[in-house]
Protein backbone atom coordinates (compact mmCIF):
# COMPACT_ATOMS: atom_id res chain seq x y z
CA UNK A 1 0.00 0.00 0.00
CA UNK A 2 1.28 3.57 -0.77
CA UNK A 3 2.57 5.66 1.98
CA UNK A 4 0.08 8.43 2.81
CA UNK A 5 1.37 11.90 2.91
CA UNK A 6 1.85 13.84 6.01
CA UNK A 7 0.06 17.51 5.85
CA UNK A 8 2.65 19.50 8.83
CA UNK A 9 1.14 22.76 9.83
CA UNK A 10 3.62 25.46 10.14
CA UNK A 11 3.88 28.56 11.98
CA UNK A 12 5.87 31.30 10.66
CA UNK A 13 6.94 34.79 11.67
CA UNK A 14 4.25 37.35 12.35
CA UNK A 15 6.71 40.11 11.17
CA UNK A 16 10.18 39.32 12.42
CA UNK A 17 11.78 36.80 9.64
CA UNK A 18 13.73 35.52 12.68
CA UNK A 19 10.86 34.34 14.51
CA UNK A 20 10.48 30.76 13.59
CA UNK A 21 11.84 27.08 14.85
CA UNK A 22 14.70 25.22 13.52
CA UNK A 23 12.21 22.71 13.09
CA UNK A 24 10.02 25.35 11.01
CA UNK A 25 12.97 25.79 8.64
CA UNK A 26 13.71 21.98 8.50
CA UNK A 27 10.28 20.94 7.66
CA UNK A 28 9.99 23.30 5.34
CA UNK A 29 12.77 22.32 3.69
CA UNK A 30 12.33 18.44 3.57
CA UNK A 31 8.14 18.56 2.20
CA UNK A 32 7.06 17.97 -1.43
CA UNK A 33 4.94 21.30 -1.24
CA UNK A 34 4.12 24.42 0.53
CA UNK A 35 0.75 25.31 1.05
CA UNK A 36 0.76 29.03 1.47
CA UNK A 37 -1.99 32.44 1.07
CA UNK A 38 0.01 34.63 -0.32
CA UNK A 39 2.75 33.34 -2.81
CA UNK A 40 4.59 36.55 -2.88
CA UNK A 41 5.38 36.86 0.69
CA UNK A 42 6.10 33.14 1.72
CA UNK A 43 8.72 33.51 -0.94
CA UNK A 44 10.39 36.35 0.76
CA UNK A 45 10.14 34.08 3.89
CA UNK A 46 11.70 30.81 1.92
CA UNK A 47 14.52 33.21 -0.06
CA UNK A 48 15.83 34.33 3.48
CA UNK A 49 16.53 31.14 4.51
CA UNK A 50 17.27 29.71 1.17
CA UNK A 51 14.65 26.82 0.68
CA UNK A 52 13.19 26.20 -2.89
CA UNK A 53 9.98 24.47 -3.17
CA UNK A 54 6.91 24.24 -5.41
CA UNK A 55 4.12 26.35 -3.83
CA UNK A 56 0.36 25.60 -4.19
CA UNK A 57 -1.57 28.84 -3.45
CA UNK A 58 -4.41 28.17 -0.80
CA UNK A 59 -6.14 31.30 -0.02
CA UNK A 60 -10.16 32.34 0.97
CA UNK A 61 -11.69 32.60 -2.07
CA UNK A 62 -9.44 29.46 -3.92
CA UNK A 63 -9.42 26.71 -0.92
CA UNK A 64 -12.60 24.76 -1.54
CA UNK A 65 -10.64 23.82 -5.48
CA UNK A 66 -7.60 23.73 -4.00
CA UNK A 67 -8.57 21.42 -0.93
CA UNK A 68 -9.57 18.38 -3.04
CA UNK A 69 -6.09 18.55 -5.14
CA UNK A 70 -4.18 19.19 -1.64
CA UNK A 71 -5.50 15.63 -0.59
CA UNK A 72 -4.73 13.99 -4.05
CA UNK A 73 -1.40 14.63 -3.53
CA UNK A 74 -0.86 13.30 0.09
CA UNK A 75 -2.73 10.24 -0.65
CA UNK A 76 0.14 10.04 -3.22
CA UNK A 77 2.49 9.75 -0.08
CA UNK A 78 3.62 14.04 -1.03
CA UNK A 79 4.35 15.64 2.21
CA UNK A 80 2.99 19.54 2.36
CA UNK A 81 3.62 21.83 4.43
CA UNK A 82 0.38 24.52 4.91
CA UNK A 83 1.51 28.05 6.15
CA UNK A 84 -0.53 31.39 6.16
CA UNK A 85 0.94 34.98 5.50
CA UNK A 86 1.80 34.88 9.02
CA UNK A 87 1.53 33.04 11.98
CA UNK A 88 0.13 29.91 12.86
CA UNK A 89 -2.11 28.32 9.86
CA UNK A 90 -5.79 27.96 11.11
CA UNK A 91 -6.09 30.83 13.57
CA UNK A 92 -8.52 33.23 11.87
CA UNK A 93 -7.67 32.03 8.40
CA UNK A 94 -8.12 29.70 5.62
CA UNK A 95 -6.00 26.64 6.73
CA UNK A 96 -8.90 25.46 9.35
CA UNK A 97 -11.04 24.39 5.93
CA UNK A 98 -7.80 22.08 5.09
CA UNK A 99 -6.62 20.84 8.40
CA UNK A 100 -10.60 19.70 9.38
CA UNK A 101 -11.15 17.87 5.83
CA UNK A 102 -7.83 16.04 5.71
CA UNK A 103 -8.27 14.77 9.11
CA UNK A 104 -11.74 13.53 8.06
CA UNK A 105 -10.23 11.67 5.81
CA UNK A 106 -7.50 9.79 7.79
CA UNK A 107 -4.56 12.05 6.69
CA UNK A 108 -1.81 12.46 9.85
CA UNK A 109 -1.72 16.16 10.44
CA UNK A 110 1.94 17.33 12.56
CA UNK A 111 1.73 21.35 14.16
CA UNK A 112 4.65 22.93 14.03
CA UNK A 113 4.33 25.52 16.79
CA UNK A 114 5.49 28.96 16.82
CA UNK A 115 4.36 32.84 16.52
CA UNK A 116 0.78 33.80 16.55
CA UNK A 117 -0.05 37.59 17.10
CA UNK A 118 -3.08 36.55 19.27
CA UNK A 119 -0.64 35.13 22.30
CA UNK A 120 1.94 37.90 20.83
CA UNK A 121 -0.06 40.72 21.73
CA UNK A 122 -1.76 38.93 25.16
CA UNK A 123 1.57 38.38 26.67
CA UNK A 124 2.38 42.23 25.91
CA UNK A 125 -0.93 43.67 27.25
CA UNK A 126 -0.09 43.53 30.84
CA UNK A 127 -3.85 42.45 31.11
CA UNK A 128 -4.54 39.22 33.19
CA UNK A 129 -3.55 36.30 30.53
CA UNK A 130 -4.57 33.26 33.48
CA UNK A 131 -8.21 33.31 31.65
CA UNK A 132 -9.06 34.31 28.39
CA UNK A 133 -11.05 33.92 25.16
CA UNK A 134 -10.18 34.37 21.19
CA UNK A 135 -12.49 36.45 19.42
CA UNK A 136 -10.59 36.88 15.97
CA UNK A 137 -12.49 39.24 13.58
CA UNK A 138 -15.40 41.12 14.52
CA UNK A 139 -18.59 40.72 12.12
CA UNK A 140 -17.72 43.30 9.08
CA UNK A 141 -20.54 44.81 9.42
CA UNK A 142 -22.31 47.15 12.11
CA UNK A 143 -25.50 45.52 12.94
CA UNK A 144 -23.87 42.14 13.18
CA UNK A 145 -20.72 43.36 15.03
CA UNK A 146 -22.52 45.13 17.81
CA UNK A 147 -24.69 42.31 18.32
CA UNK A 148 -21.68 40.47 19.05
CA UNK A 149 -20.35 42.64 21.11
CA UNK A 150 -23.30 42.58 23.29
CA UNK A 151 -23.18 38.48 23.83
CA UNK A 152 -19.83 39.50 25.29
CA UNK A 153 -20.87 42.33 27.70
CA UNK A 154 -20.98 40.01 31.19
CA UNK A 155 -17.61 38.21 29.56
CA UNK A 156 -15.00 38.33 32.92
CA UNK A 157 -11.90 36.92 30.59
CA UNK A 158 -9.55 39.39 29.20
CA UNK A 159 -10.56 39.12 25.18
CA UNK A 160 -8.76 38.88 22.18
CA UNK A 161 -9.83 40.75 18.48
CA UNK A 162 -8.35 40.77 15.13
CA UNK A 163 -8.95 44.11 13.61
CA UNK A 164 -8.15 45.42 10.13
CA UNK A 165 -6.32 48.78 9.68
CA UNK A 166 -9.51 50.00 7.94
CA UNK A 167 -12.11 48.81 10.11
CA UNK A 168 -10.14 49.89 13.27
CA UNK A 169 -11.92 52.77 14.12
CA UNK A 170 -15.28 51.31 13.22
CA UNK A 171 -14.70 48.87 15.49
CA UNK A 172 -13.67 51.25 18.50
CA UNK A 173 -16.82 52.91 18.20
CA UNK A 174 -19.00 50.53 18.10
CA UNK A 175 -17.65 48.76 21.37
CA UNK A 176 -17.68 52.33 22.79
CA UNK A 177 -21.21 52.30 22.02
CA UNK A 178 -22.29 48.71 23.17
CA UNK A 179 -19.78 48.03 26.23
CA UNK A 180 -18.69 51.33 27.31
CA UNK A 181 -15.45 53.31 27.88
CA UNK A 182 -13.36 50.05 28.87
CA UNK A 183 -9.96 49.75 29.46
CA UNK A 184 -7.52 48.08 26.17
CA UNK A 185 -4.77 47.25 24.44
CA UNK A 186 -4.07 47.89 21.17
CA UNK A 187 -0.88 45.94 19.76
CA UNK A 188 0.21 47.05 15.98
CA UNK A 189 2.81 45.81 14.11
CA UNK A 190 4.41 43.19 16.51
CA UNK A 191 8.03 42.26 16.19
CA UNK A 192 7.66 45.08 13.14
CA UNK A 193 9.90 48.29 13.06
CA UNK A 194 6.89 50.26 13.86
CA UNK A 195 5.52 47.88 16.36
CA UNK A 196 3.15 49.92 19.09
CA UNK A 197 1.44 49.18 22.36
CA UNK A 198 -1.12 51.43 22.98
CA UNK A 199 -2.81 51.15 27.06
CA UNK A 200 -5.77 53.27 26.96
CA UNK A 201 -9.53 53.47 27.45
CA UNK A 202 -11.86 53.09 24.10
CA UNK A 203 -12.16 56.65 23.80
CA UNK A 204 -9.06 57.56 24.45
CA UNK A 205 -8.08 55.12 21.20
CA UNK A 206 -10.52 56.38 19.32
CA UNK A 207 -9.25 60.17 19.15
CA UNK A 208 -5.51 58.70 18.81
CA UNK A 209 -6.56 56.99 15.51
CA UNK A 210 -9.02 60.05 14.49
CA UNK A 211 -5.81 62.37 14.14
CA UNK A 212 -3.28 59.31 13.01
CA UNK A 213 -4.93 56.97 10.58
CA UNK A 214 -4.65 53.43 11.54
CA UNK A 215 -2.02 51.50 9.24
CA UNK A 216 -1.33 48.01 9.44
CA UNK A 217 -1.68 44.94 11.85
CA UNK A 218 -3.89 45.14 14.73
CA UNK A 219 -4.86 43.32 17.68
CA UNK A 220 -7.37 44.27 20.34
CA UNK A 221 -7.25 43.19 23.80
CA UNK A 222 -10.09 43.81 26.09
N1 LIG B 1 -2.88 32.97 11.71
C1 LIG B 1 -2.44 34.27 12.18
C2 LIG B 1 -1.94 34.17 13.62
O1 LIG B 1 -1.59 33.10 14.07
O2 LIG B 1 -1.85 35.20 14.29
C3 LIG B 1 -3.52 35.31 12.02
C4 LIG B 1 -4.05 35.44 10.63
S1 LIG B 1 -5.27 36.67 10.46
C5 LIG B 1 -5.72 36.43 8.77
C6 LIG B 1 -4.37 38.16 10.33
C7 LIG B 1 -4.61 39.08 11.51
O3 LIG B 1 -3.72 38.75 12.57
C8 LIG B 1 -4.34 40.54 11.21
O4 LIG B 1 -5.45 41.17 10.61
C9 LIG B 1 -4.08 41.08 12.60
O5 LIG B 1 -5.28 41.29 13.29
C10 LIG B 1 -3.31 39.91 13.23
N2 LIG B 1 -1.87 40.08 13.04
C11 LIG B 1 -1.05 39.36 12.24
N3 LIG B 1 0.22 39.80 12.34
C12 LIG B 1 0.21 40.83 13.22
C13 LIG B 1 1.21 41.70 13.74
N4 LIG B 1 2.49 41.61 13.37
N5 LIG B 1 0.83 42.64 14.64
C14 LIG B 1 -0.45 42.76 15.03
N6 LIG B 1 -1.44 41.95 14.57
C15 LIG B 1 -1.12 41.01 13.68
Amino acid sequence: MNRIGILYIVATPIGNLKDITFRAVEVLSSVDRIACEDTRRTRVLLHHYNIKKPLISYFEYNKLKRIDSILRSLKEGKDIALVSDAGTPGISDPGSSLIKRVIAEGVRVEAIPGASASLTALVSSGVPMHKFIFEGFLPAKSGARKKALANLSTEKRTIIFYESPHRLLRTLEDMKEVLGDRDIVVARELTKKFEEIRRENVEESISYFKQVKPKGEFVIIM
